[in-house]
């Protein structure tokens, strides 16, 4: 591990934040970064940092003032305000107590900051602020945890280190772990870090220079003590599969397991509580998983006990084969989930019991499931918290393989790591909003990029759902899911380039969609082309090659829908973007509306036959949809001329002469489809075989 640091970054810090926050929170902020941005130290929220000073209040009084990060903000990415302060001299006082709750703590904390505004600080908070030390500085680096995740972890530290840093056993964070850390550096004031086993390292000094170099000086020694006390290689040999070949038994596995790992939830509308998947396949992962320990090592406890949080304790190994049937695939992945929670149930209802406390139980399906020959499945509720989790686990994962080869891995007890999952003050964040309609689902939409694909998507994404941008035109595609995930964050959308005429391309496509997300529970089958040609004058070859949009591509996207659902087992929803033709046809469309009515009549009988699956198939009739913010809609840029032309108007008054022409005088927009899809998939009704037109109102569209 090497230093980050540099005077010319130090002196960039106090120019830019200086002025404002003053030079210590400057460079508090600059190391801070330093230590975030080496993912080896810390990962996604972990370890915490802090800096002492002076602070003038309105009334002009200095008081000795801690800063010390909030929660919610990640090192790598900190800002000043990130750091709220604290009262310094109260803070201090509180030690001379016996004891204080974690919510006590976290209402002296509170309610003695300087700004009301602040976020919550770390719970650590008073571990900083029991320390003397201008700068103190916590990670989870690595190699502290390879090295104390040992049946001898102490003493390997004191062979690594000697007598410069004191060691503590694992202590939950909190008070008492504040109390403890200050007791054994005033035992020992020579010290420069503190090594808590199973957790991590706190160093410190009287500059952000010191305090840092002292953790990055502490943290290369572990990692070369490590590398020295290696017995074996970490990581045996190179993996026997490429990334494609695991790539292509991921989308056959990734929608078994994405159904295996969710929730029944029979009291929501939605049925379950789903997971989005982040999948894996490094050439380290996939050498991992080969490795004779891996299930021993996927199984053993997180190196660090926050990680519960993301990761749950323990993981799933699998060790499939790959020759066999898909049922015979699924049915072992069954076994392996099912013992899983099982497992889980019962350290819950164990530790439970044995504290005699209450406590809300967590979902019990695994969020990490590490397959040989096909890489680490990851889920969380959405891709962010999925991709945390994967991030976590390839760190993990590393970390053991070095802790095997010194000596063995042996994480925390069942007990320590219960009460970090099921910690109080986390528990509290349980009662937060309720989750939004489409939270955890994936909605896989054709003519993705064009206009009411596009309304489709953005108000699937509202809803809390993942998006799978389907669309002919890839850079088409690729804007529309950027589009999406600028709104509503990174990985909330994913493009994929098919043509619903082809049936390899969509099969394709829906493997692509499992191999990003982990599936799909809404399909749109939404793809559509228009011609204007009197019957006269319309051939064959032309209404077929509309037909094979329309209508076939609408049965391809069905199919590949229905395998899906059916890989799953958790139902879901198909939405088919019909028309107000399909009810209501206009002369010179006969092969546009034959084709919908085609595709409506598939709908009904895809109604009937995925029942079973619990997966519901309804239908949209819209009407005079012209565009969604810029993009135009292809079938009015086909019709529009045509139409105008025959109604004596100009391309201009068309939108207007349809908005007048119906009941409600209504113009149509594409987010209004959206809503319409948006209120099936989130099943507020027991609705099959269903159309709802979103026209409003064209009388001879009602549906009958
Ligand atoms: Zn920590």
């Amino acid at each position: 591990m090497k230093s980050r640091y540099s005077e010319a970054g130090a002196k960039e810090a106090i120019a830019r934040w200086g002025e404002a926050h003053g030079e210590l929170v400057a460079l508090r902020v600059y190391t801070s970064r330093l230590i975030g941005s080496d993912p080896d130290l810390v990962l996604h929220g972990g370890g915490n940092t802090s800096v002492k000073g002076e602070k003038r209040n309105l009334l002009g009084d200095s008081i000795a003032c801690l800063w010390v990060k909030g929660s919610g903000s990640s090192l790598d990415r900190v800002e000043p305000r990130d750091f709220p302060a604290l009262d310094l001299g109260y803070l201090r006082r509180l030690r001379a107590l016996e004891a204080l709750s974690d919510e006590q703590m976290v209402n002296e904390l509170r309610t003695h900051l300087f700004d009301a505004s602040s976020p919550n600080p770390s719970v650590e908070a008073l571990l900083h602020a029991f320390l003397p030390h201008a700068f103190v500085d916590h990670s989870h680096a690595d190699a502290v945890l390879a090295v104390t995740n040992q049946p001898r972890g102490a003493d390997l530290v004191r062979e690594a280190l000697g007598d410069e840093v004191a060691i503590l056993p694992y202590i939950m964070p909190g008070f008492p772990l504040a109390k403890e850390v200050a007791r054994v550096f005033e035992a020992g004031p020579k010290v420069r870090g503190i090594v808590l086993l199973h957790h991590g390292l706190f160093t410190f000094g009287e500059t952000a220079a010191e305090s840092y170099e002292r953790h990055i000086e502490l943290v290369d020694r572990l990692e070369a003590f490590a590398a020295k006390k290696q017995t074996r290689a970490a990581v045996t040999a190179p993996p026997s599969v490429s990334n494609d070949d695991a790539a292509a038994r991921a989308a056959r596995l990734a929608p078994v397991l994405r159904g295996l790992v969710a929730e029944a939830a029979p009291a929501s509308d939605a049925g379950y509580v789903r997971a989005v998947l982040e999948w894996r396949a490094s050439p380290e992962l996939l050498a991992f998983a080969e490795r004779a320990d891996a299930s021993a090592l996927a199984d053993a406890g997180p190196i660090t006990p926050d990680h519960v949080i993301r990761t749950k304790a323990r993981s799933v190994f699998l060790d499939l084969d790959w020759a066999a049937e898909d049922a015979t695939i699924a049915a072992a992945a069954r076994a392996a989930v099912d013992a899983f929670r099982a497992r889980y149930d019962a350290v819950f209802r164990a530790n439970v019991e044995a504290k005699g406390i209450e406590r809300t139980k967590l979902g019990s399906a695994p969020r990490v499931v590490v397959v040989r020959g096909a890489g680490v499945f990851a889920f969380g509720a959405t891709k962010k918290e999925a991709r945390i989790a994967a991030d976590i686990t390839e760190h993990s994962l590393r970390a053991k393989a070095t802790a095997a080869g010194i000596g063995g891995y042996v994480a925390l007890s069942d007990a320590d790591l219960f009460d970090m999952e099921y910690w109080s003050l986390e528990q509290a964040k349980l009662k937060g909003a309720a989750p939004r309609a489409l939270e955890g689902q994936v909605a896989l939409i054709t003519g993705g990029a064009g206009a009411i694909g596009r309304g489709v998507g953005h108000a699937c994404a509202a809803a809390g759902a993942h998006v799978v941008v389907v669309d002919r035109d890839e850079p088409f595609a690729i804007a529309a899911a950027a589009e999406i995930e600028k709104a509503f964050g990174a990985g909330s959308a994913f493009a994929v380039a098919a043509d619903v005429t082809d049936d390899a391309s969509m099969r394709a496509a829906f493997d692509r969609a499992c191999v990003a997300y982990g599936g799909v529970d809404i399909v749109v089958p939404n793809a559509g082309i228009a011609l204007v040609r009197s019957i006269a004058e319309l051939s064959s070859r032309e209404a077929l090659d509309v037909a094979k949009v329309n209508y076939l591509g609408v049965l391809a996207t069905l199919r590949e829908a229905a395998r899906v659902f059916a890989a799953q087992a958790t139902g879901g929803n198909v939405v088919v973007n019909a028309s107000k033709n399909v009810f209501a046809p206009g002369k010179d469309f006969g092969a546009y509306s034959a084709s919908k009515a085609a595709a409506h009549q598939l709908g009904k009988i895809a109604a009937l036959e995925l029942a079973p699956l619990g997966v519901r198939v309804n239908q949209i009739n819209a009407d005079a949809v012209f565009s969604h913010g810029d993009t135009k809609s292809g079938l009015w840029q086909e019709v529009g001329p045509g139409r105008a032309k025959s109604r004596g108007l100009t391309l201009d008054q068309l939108e207007g002469f349809y908005r007048d022409r119906n009941l409600l005088r209504a113009r149509v927009e594409a987010r209004h489809v959206g809503n319409a899809v948006v209120f099936f998939a989130s099943q507020k009704t027991p609705t099959t075989g269903a159309t709802l037109p979103v026209d409003g109102g064209v009388p001879e569209a009602f549906p009958r």
